[in-house]
């Protein structure tokens, strides 16, 4: 199967017919071939949105509402063929692309479809002599680019709010994961969205990504990926003066203390470090116990973790697919190599795992917890972002921390006590955008989202997402 570009409301070849092979990672072949685009391909989609957008950014909010209502619907009417594309191109299984990446996928365009409807904007009577009101209007057109872990859900995290705000887009997926966002191009043209509005330029970052991101008819960046390549981005994007917002990644605590509700304790956190794989920017990887309970909760995690089914993804009892492809699979072994090498020791995992059958060839590595790391060793330190996590004793407050603090990142954190004044304390001392508090990925639309440090700059979701798509422009009429 040929992919193809989805511009000014068509499927397209790329200009220069080539392609790069899309490997299915849990069979370790070729399924299909991406576009290998470039700037040309790039340009066409930026003419195709600046032809759309006089149009498209004053359509009534109601009808840009109806159209994206109508997305979502479509987006759960093809929830089957959807969650196999997602589970082929990633490796996850296919439970989990059915009942978390599709459905939110639909839940983001229904979310700011309803919101748009509810914006508002702000004015202020200066005592009796001005009036001044503050007008959002569409920042114009915008780059959209996301990563491969969690494809359409990420994906359409971005395109949602601002095909709600009246931007016109040019988009583009990871090329190990390109599938979900070309059948999304049928699926806007279902639904009525006017050709031009949404383009999604298939390839690879250094060529389309860096295309969309150094175009200069192009206003503002929402990208989510890995820390280097968000430092490269805005290293091109801000002298430019372009509107950025980074989502990058992180290295999560999960912190434990003794008085925790253990059960719901070590079942959550064994979900968080493994869920997608251990790929989800927010996976708590370090998990920080208490001593007094430490043994007893080692026992249980690796007694947990061991009973994950890992296997074909396609299979839907599988709950641990494969790693998403052949490169990121030899990052993770070479962290695993690099723990024992700073004295770490494998309580469970550490290797390959070799699945019979059709899967022989995928990239499997078996879910690894690890103890007996200092905090601040590499393995601790640096984003793996595979089923790999380190367990860690810890005997005061101040210490666990100063513990969570010591990484480079500030994502998310979760906290696991029964004592609600000592969550408060240390969620407040946390340096980490998101926290939860006796849960992990509860997940409301409305609220920021988004990391310190290094693991970005802005937030998105609820209005913070849709401001981003704006500019504001204030008016003052003297009275
Ligand atoms: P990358 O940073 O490698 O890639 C992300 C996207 O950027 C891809 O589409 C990539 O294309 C593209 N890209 C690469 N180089 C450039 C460039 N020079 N200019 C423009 N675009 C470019 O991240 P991964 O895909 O490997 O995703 C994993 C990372 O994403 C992890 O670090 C993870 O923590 C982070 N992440 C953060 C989240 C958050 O919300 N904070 C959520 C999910 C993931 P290509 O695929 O061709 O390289």
């Amino acid at each position: 199967m040929y992919l193809a570009n989805y511009i000014n409301g068509s499927y397209q070849a790329p200009l220069s017919q080539s392609y790069l092979p899309n490997i299915n990672p849990a069979l370790g072949s070729v399924y299909s071939h991406v576009p290998d685009s470039t700037a040309e391909d790039v340009e066409q989609a930026v003419i195709a949105a600046q032809n759309a957008f006089p149009l498209w950014s004053k359509t009534p909010a109601a009808e840009r509402s109806r159209i994206l209502l109508k997305i979502a619907d479509l987006i759960n009417e093809n929830l089957e063929q959807l969650a196999k594309a997602e589970s082929t191109d990633t490796g996850k299984p296919i439970t989990l692309a059915k009942n978390m990446d599709i459905p939110r996928a639909a839940a983001n365009f229904h979310f700011f479809a309803t919101a748009i409807l509810h914006s508002h904007t702000e004015a202020h009577h200066t005592d009796q002599t001005a009036l001044n009101y503050t007008l959002k209007q569409p920042i114009g057109l915008v780059g959209c680019i996301s990563p491969w872990n969690l494809p359409l859900y990420l994906f359409t995290w971005k395109i949602a709010p601002a095909l709600a705000a009246g931007c016109c887009i040019v988009a583009k997926p990871s090329e190990l994961t390109p599938l979900t966002a070309y059948l999304l191009g049928e699926i806007c043209t279902k639904a009525g969205l006017p050709a031009g509005v949404l383009n999604i330029v298939q390839g690879l970052g250094n060529k389309v990504g860096q295309a969309i991101v150094a175009h200069p008819k192009i206003k503002a960046i929402s990208f989510t990926g890995g820390t280097a390549t968000g430092k490269h981005i805005a290293s091109v994007a801000a002298p430019m003066f372009k509107k950025l917002s980074l989502e990058l990644g992180g290295k999560n605590p999960t912190i434990v203390f003794a008085d925790c509700n253990f059960e719901e304790t070590v079942q959550t956190a064994v979900r968080a470090a493994f869920t997608n794989q251990g790929q989800i920017c927010l996976c708590g990887s370090r998990i920080f116990i208490e001593r007094s309970i430490y043994d007893k909760f080692k026992t249980a995690f690796i007694a947990q973790t061991q009973a994950l089914k890992q296997g074909n993804p396609a299979d839907s009892s599988t709950q641990i697919g494969a790693t998403v492809s052949e490169a990121h699979y030899h990052k993770v072994l070479s962290y695993i190599n690099l723990a024992k090498e700073e004295g770490g020791k494998i309580l469970c995992g550490g290797t390959t795992l070799k699945v019979a059958g059709e899967c022989e060839n995928g990239y499997f590595i078996a879910p690894t917890v690890i103890e007996n790391l200092p905090f601040d060793c590499r393995t601790n330190q640096e984003e793996i972002f595979g089923a790999v996590v380190t367990l860690q004793p810890f005997d005061t407050t101040e210490e666990v921390i100063q513990y969570a603090n010591s990484t480079a990142y500030g994502l998310a954190a979760s906290i696991w006590t029964e004592n609600l004044r000592k969550a408060h304390q240390v969620a407040a001392q946390i340096e980490s955008g998101v926290i939860w508090l006796n849960c992990w990925l509860l997940r409301d639309l409305r609220t920021p989202f988004g990391g310190m440090k290094q693991s970005g700059v802005g937030r998105e979701g609820g209005w913070e997402a849709l401001d981003f798509f704006m500019e504001t422009k204030n008016i003052c009429v003297k009275l």
